[in-house]
């Protein structure tokens, strides 16, 4: 494996040479440096999380559920079915996995993510829905009945001011 020389470091991967905050630190190696430049570890994980898509929301899922000690059940295969369907369930739009293709494009609309149906009750079959993030972001931890008084204070507050909808 090439080692760090002077200011550079021949990645082991891609074999350019390159400076060496181009390669990410790593305490197990000897000059601490990773054998594979940053841009090469970026371009295997983003290959992985295209070519297995289930496996990356189930397991980004699984993190956010760990964080919040919340029950993890569902499977990478179950994760598989609902990409399958490949809808929202909420508003029926098509979902995209955008997942490994730019750092901005999860923040899209129409990412595929998954829903703790009813918040709290952990991501069991039952209790987890594929949604756009779009929808997801918008319902967050809201129940029905807090959806539903959330959407006739903003339609008292549109007829306070009289304001119209905009046009769908
Ligand atoms: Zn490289
Ligand atoms: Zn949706």
């Amino acid at each position: 494996m090439p080692l760090a020389v002077g200011n550079r470091k021949t990645c082991s991967r891609c074999r350019v040479e390159k400076p060496l905050d181009a390669f990410r630190l790593d305490n197990n190696k000897i000059d601490k440096l990773t054998t594979w430049c940053a841009a090469c570890i970026e371009a295997v994980r983003n290959a992985s999380r295209i070519a297995n898509p289930a496996k990356e929301m189930w397991n980004g899922a699984r993190l956010r559920a760990a964080r919040r000690s919340t029950p993890f059940t569902v499977t990478i295969d179950d994760v598989g079915k609902m990409l399958e369907i490949g809808k929202c369930v909420y508003c029926d739009r098509h979902v995209e996995c955008w997942f490994g293709r730019g750092r901005s494009s999860c923040g899209r609309e129409d990412s595929a993510s998954l829903d703790e149906i009813v918040w709290g009750r952990g991501y069991s079959v039952a209790n987890t829905a594929l949604c756009c993030n779009g929808c997801n972001r918008r319902k967050s931890s809201f129940t029905p009945t807090a959806l539903r008084e959330w959407a006739d204070k903003i339609e008292a507050l549109m007829a306070e001011r009289g304001l119209e909808a905009a046009a769908e």
